[in-house]
C-alpha cells in the first residue's frame, strides 16, 4: 500500500521526540484514519493505538476509538527548507497537536505561518502529504486546519 518516504525532515526536527521515524511510518494506517484505542476501565485514550493500558494493566479493557480530530497546538515550527517530497509545501507549519481526548501527535497545520499560535484550536483534514518526484506517487494523510 504505502510507499514510505525514508527521509522525513519534518519528523526528525523535534530531536527528542518520543517516536522514531520508522515507528511513526509503521503506524500510518491508524494515523490516516485517526483510529486509536481507549481503555474502558480508566477512559485513557491512545494514539497511536496501544493494546495494553499502562495504568490498569491486566484489568484494562482496550477498545478501538475513532478520534474526533479536534485539538490544540502545543508547539510548532515553520519549515523553510525541505527535501523534494515536501518542497512544494514550504514554508509550512509543523506542530505538535494535543488531541482533545489527550494524546499528542505531530502534523502539518495548513495555514499561513504568521497565523499559527500556541493554544490555537485545530481540526484534522485529509490532505496530500507528500509527492514522490520519481514515481509520481502522491501520499495522503492527516493534517490540521485552524478552527474559528
Ligand atoms: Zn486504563
Amino acid at each position: 500500500m504505502w510507499e514510505v518516504p525514508e527521509q522525513l525532515l519534518l519528523f526528525t526536527f523535534w530531536g527528542g521526540s518520543e517516536m522514531s521515524v520508522a515507528r511513526f511510518w509503521r503506524k500510518i494506517p491508524q494515523r490516516y484514519n485517526m483510529i486509536g484505542t481507549k481503555c474502558e476501565t480508566c477512559h485513557r485514550h491512545f494514539f497511536p493505538p496501544r493494546t495494553f493500558c499502562p495504568d490498569c494493566r491486566r484489568s484494562g479493557r482496550i477498545i478501538d476509538h475513532k478520534f474526533a480530530g479536534t485539538g490544540t497546538v502545543v508547539t510548532y515550527t515553520v519549515i523553510h527548507t525541505a527535501n523534494e517530497q515536501f518542497e512544494a509545501f514550504t514554508p509550512y507549519v509543523l506542530a505538535i497537536v494535543k488531541l482533545d481526548e489527550g494524546p499528542r501527535m505531530t502534523a502539518q497545520i495548513v495555514c499561513c505561518p504568521d497565523e499559527v499560535k500556541i493554544g490555537m484550536r485545530v481540526k484534522s483534514v485529509f490532505r496530500r502529504i507528500a509527492t514522490d518526484g520519481e514515481s509520481g506517487i502522491i501520499h495522503y494523510g492527516t493534517k490540521f486546519v485552524p478552527v474559528e
